[in-house]
């Protein structure tokens, strides 16, 4: 199979996103006090954080819940199980993180050699469910975004994945065929069942070698696996 396009998911899949939010939730739970406020333990309170913000993001791939509610609401969620109830305090903090969080710049290792590589034999382009400004600026200051032509988000093309329009969208904008085309990710059921219901090739990014079942092209445990077949 001779690829021409390659489409990248971002979070967890080049951006290092637990690293990176770790990071950045530190930082925050020691400018609001957290501690002083009632959080026993910073760690469990980032594995709270995560469960829930996965949860709610679930929620926003189904329409359920808008970009405005989730960036305050999961953290209203997670101050909640520490009995802190404080919808303003919930709204800094969700405010505070959006503008911390895409100034970290933690990669998966061997994104930047992989891109170098693969950005000379093929067409490199972005599909993610991530907000229009935050996924721009984390490619910006990651040093990542001269590498993709199109960074086609949830905003730009109105949908999100796995939804079929989401990559038909990112097809038309990147001039591309299903059939010559490569989705990279970490999510199976956004990226890779997403790719396979439009007929484009998936690659499975299963750092932690999660068990599934799901049928797919290629599956890596690192990104410097992409050489093999690519
Ligand atoms: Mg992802």
């Amino acid at each position: 199979m001779q690829y021409e396009t390659i489409f990248f998911d971002l979070d967890h899949t080049l951006w290092d996103f637990e690293k990176n939010s770790h990071e950045a939730l530190t930082e925050l739970a020691d400018k609001h006090k957290l501690i002083e406020k009632g959080v026993s333990s910073l760690d469990s309170f980032i594995s709270e954080y995560f469960t829930i913000n996965e949860l709610l993001w679930e929620e926003y791939r189904m329409g359920a819940i808008s970009k405005e509610s989730l960036r305050y609401e999961r953290f209203y969620r997670t101050l909640k199980k520490y009995e802190i109830e404080d919808l303003h305090l919930a709204k800094r903090f969700g405010e505070d993180y959006v503008s911390i969080s895409p100034y970290k710049t933690h990669l998966f290792p061997h994104s930047v050699d992989i891109l170098n590589y693969l950005n000379e034999k093929y067409s490199l382009h972005i599909i993610t469910n991530g907000f229009e400004e935050v996924q721009h600026l984390k490619l910006k200051n990651c040093k990542l975004d001269h590498y993709f032509t199109e960074v086609i988000t949830s905003e730009r093309s109105g949908y999100k994945k796995p939804d079929e329009r989401m990559f038909h969208f990112s097809l038309e904008a990147a001039g591309a065929t299903p059939q010559k085309s490569l989705m990279i990710g970490d999510s199976l059921e956004a990226d890779i069942v997403g790719a396979q219901n439009v007929g484009i090739d998936q690659v499975y990014f299963n750092p932690t070698a999660n068990s599934h079942s799901t049928i797919l092209t290629y599956e890596i445990k690192s990104l410097a696996e992409l050489k093999n077949f690519l």
